[in-house]
């Protein structure tokens, strides 16, 4: 039996979560990683949520999803155990700073063949490798949400990132069961530059009362065929997430990414989204959306 490998997921939100059952799933040990206990605690929670949904359907054995959760291992810091890994994956807040000192601090306890990955959603792969001593083994693996749902990986390339870099890369997302898109270093890449765009539109368009959060939501499933509509994405998103996202992409791009005013608003409320029980829409206990609770600007 080919020995297992250790896959190693630095921040354990909303994403790192999915990106450790994705490998946990795929028969690799997963050392997942956070500065908050209380974050590795609810992730933990999560992965075994979606390993029991898979035995629910039939999709997996008890003894596979036992042997899943069983294969994660948590850590508030990262310790000796990198030297084992063969992939380290940076999964933390959307913040150039926090991604930085993570790769600096990943890179001398990898082993020396280790890839190094970042999820970021917009920023540059090529600026978060030059923290680090190994920019051609540093890449970027942009994740979905739901992880354990999305069939997509799109791999950015810095300027420094090797042929074996990405070579090896399409080899992991083949391995975990995903497809891929190769795209060369750009703010927001190929999907957050379009689905940035779109939401903040959709939030000028709601507050400007053009329509109810719900008839945009419908409009863009309906008309134009998207499993969900723009506001919708962003409640699953994170609002906080997509206004640092937005940031960044209004400071390197310019003037069309300025945005909403109504998305500072929102996540000064602590309206973030799915994740907080309410962003646009609002959610219950059980994380189902309350009927016509879309947000109204002016009542
Ligand atoms: P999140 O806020 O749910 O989780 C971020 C986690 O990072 C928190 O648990 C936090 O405690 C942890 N963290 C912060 N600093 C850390 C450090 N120094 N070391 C270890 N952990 C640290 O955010 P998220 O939605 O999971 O997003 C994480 C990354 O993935 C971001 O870069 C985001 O842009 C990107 N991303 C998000 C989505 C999405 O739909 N939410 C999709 C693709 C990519």
């Amino acid at each position: 039996m080919p020995e297992r490998e250790t896959v190693i997921v630095v921040g354990a939100g909303l994403m790192g979560a999915g990106i450790a059952h994705a490998f946990a799933a795929s028969d690799c040990d997963v050392l997942l990683v956070d500065t908050s206990r209380a974050a590795l605690d609810k992730a933990l929670d999560t992965i075994r949520g979606t390993f029991a949904a898979g035995v629910e359907r039939g999709k997996i054995t008890a003894e596979v999803a036992e042997a899943g959760t069983a294969a994660i291992a948590t850590a508030e810091a990262l310790d000796e155990r990198a030297g084992r890994a063969s992939l380290l994956i940076e999964t933390a807040t959307e913040n150039l700073a926090v991604k930085c000192a993570i790769m600096a601090d990943a890179a001398d306890r990898l082993p020396p063949d280790a890839i190094i990955a970042t999820n970021t959603s917009a920023l540059s792969i090529s600026e978060i490798a030059n923290a680090g001593p190994a920019p051609d083994r540093v890449i970027g693996m942009h994740f979905f949400n739901p992880v354990p749902k999305m069939k997509l990986v799109e791999i950015i390339l810095g300027l420094e990132t090797s042929r074996q870099t990405l070579e090896r890369t399409i080899g992991w997302t083949g391995r975990i069961g995903k497809d891929h898109i190769v795209v060369n270093e750009a703010p927001g890449f190929t999907t957050s530059r379009m689905s940035a765009l779109m939401g903040n539109e959709a939030m000028h368009m709601l507050s400007e009362g053009v329509a109810s959060a719900e008839d945009i939501d419908k409009s863009l499933r309906m008309a134009f065929n998207h499993p969900m509509g723009p506001l919708e994405t962003g409640d699953l998103t994170g609002w906080d997430t997509r206004l640092k996202v937005l940031e960044y992409l209004y400071e390197v791009m310019g003037e069309r990414f300025r945005p909403c005013p109504l998305i500072r608003k929102m996540v000064k409320a602590g309206r973030h989204g799915r994740k907080t029980g309410k962003g646009v829409y609002e959610y219950d206990a059980a994380g189902q959306r309350i009927p016509g609770s879309g947000l109204k600007v002016s009542r």
